[in-house]
């Protein structure tokens, strides 16, 4: 077996524990800089606020504009409050959408970012950003917007809704099972992601039944950040292509979206390199393509793609946009498979 590989370790700084938020202040002053704009959904502006009281003399001010898939004329917005309020850092409290913002900002300023992760997205360790204008998604990817800082806080993950928390975490471990077929894995990401699926097999059915639980939610937090780092440094294939194209072109929820569609994907490229998925296959109790499909039932996620408001006819489209410009995936894809594979999504089959 070859053992050829490249390894770039991630140059962010990753604090992780309960309690842990509280020290955002001194993260401020350890990285330069004297007064931090607060970032967040609207639905989380009464936190954002308490945080810049927290903040105190640091605090620049809030903006609680962050919206899902990073449209440009929210970022511009936000651009207009760094101006007004001379801010010198963000502090992105939230998911993966309030993450975007952040990056999008630092993106075009070059401010350095503070990132406290209220959701499994994983966007905070990823150098990755995706923006939306005028109904198209795209995609860039470079050193300034990979956050300078992480502060992962279990204690602000317990009212995580159930439902958001359950997709959220299949988001994540959609990462991780790419990373274990990318083309460009090393052996840190292979591991990563092992230990990123198995502490959410863990925590997620635990969850459910005890959502407010600090321990579990802590595994949780624990693996989304390990799936996030492996989405930050190998690259994805077929599951995020077609994610993408579902989320960005045809606006469906970007969570549940990964979660409806990581059965099927993974199972469709088991069969061509069972070997790279054997541990999880493992994990999974066997078939990893069925085993992830239980694992969805059984913590109520979403099943099927007709369920978050994709249309039957939608899928011919779908399936041509996928299919355009794939990215590489270790089992060729065309448009007839594909076209099948999305049937099967939409129907909410259960995958072998
Ligand atoms: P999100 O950030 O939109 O959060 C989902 C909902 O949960 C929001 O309404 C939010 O206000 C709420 N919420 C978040 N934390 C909460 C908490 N602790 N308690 C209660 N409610 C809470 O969704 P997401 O799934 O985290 O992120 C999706 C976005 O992130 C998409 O735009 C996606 O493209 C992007 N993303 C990017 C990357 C990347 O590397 N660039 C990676 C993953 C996701």
């Amino acid at each position: 077996m070859s053992r050829d590989f490249v390894y770039s370790g991630s140059p962010a700084h990753i604090v992780f524990g309960e309690g842990k938020g509280a020290l955002a202040g001194e993260w401020v002053e350890k990285i330069g800089c004297r007064k931090a704009l607060v970032l967040s959904t609207p639905q989380r502006q009464a936190d954002a606020e308490a945080l810049a009281v927290r903040l105190g003399r640091v605090a620049a001010g809030v903006f609680a504009g962050a919206v899902m898939h990073t449209p440009v004329d929210a970022t511009e917005r936000a651009m207009e409050t760094v101006a007004r309020t001379g801010a010198d850092c963000v502090v992105s409290l939230g998911g993966g959408s309030t993450t975007g913002l952040g990056k999008a900002i630092a993106y075009r300023t070059d401010l350095p970012q503070i990132v406290i992760p209220t959701t499994y997205a994983g966007s905070e360790v990823t150098p990755i950003l995706g923006e939306t204008e005028g109904g198209r998604k795209t995609t860039v990817r470079h050193p300034r917007i990979l956050p300078e800082v992480v502060i992962y806080d279990p204690a602000l993950t317990l009212g995580l809704p159930v439902g958001i928390s359950v997709s959220s975490g299949l988001n994540a471990m959609a990462h991780a099972v790419e990373g274990l077929y990318a083309q460009d894995r090393n052996p840190i990401s292979t591991l990563m992601a092992v230990e990123g699926l198995r502490a959410f097999k863990a925590a997620l059915p635990k969850i459910v039944e005890a959502p407010r639980d600090i321990e579990v939610r802590t595994e949780a937090l624990y693996g989304a950040w390990l799936c996030g780092a492996v989405l930050g440094t190998v690259g994805m294939a077929l599951h995020h292509k077609i994610c993408h194209t579902l989320g960005g072109t045809l606006d469906l929820p970007h969570a549940e979206t990964h979660a409806v569609m990581l059965p099927h994907t993974a199972g469709y490229n088991a069969a061509a390199v069972p070997e790279l998925l054997a541990p999880v296959a493992e994990i999974f109790g066997g078939a990893i393509g069925g085993g992830l499909w239980d694992l969805a039932t059984q913590i109520g996620a979403p099943l099927a793609l007709k369920d978050l408001g994709l249309s039957e006819p939608d899928l011919d489209r779908a399936a041509a946009i996928a299919t355009e410009n794939p990215y590489w995936n270790p089992r060729p894809v065309d448009r007839r498979s594909i076209r099948a594979l999305l049937q099967d999504a939409w129907d909410g089959k259960r995958p072998a």
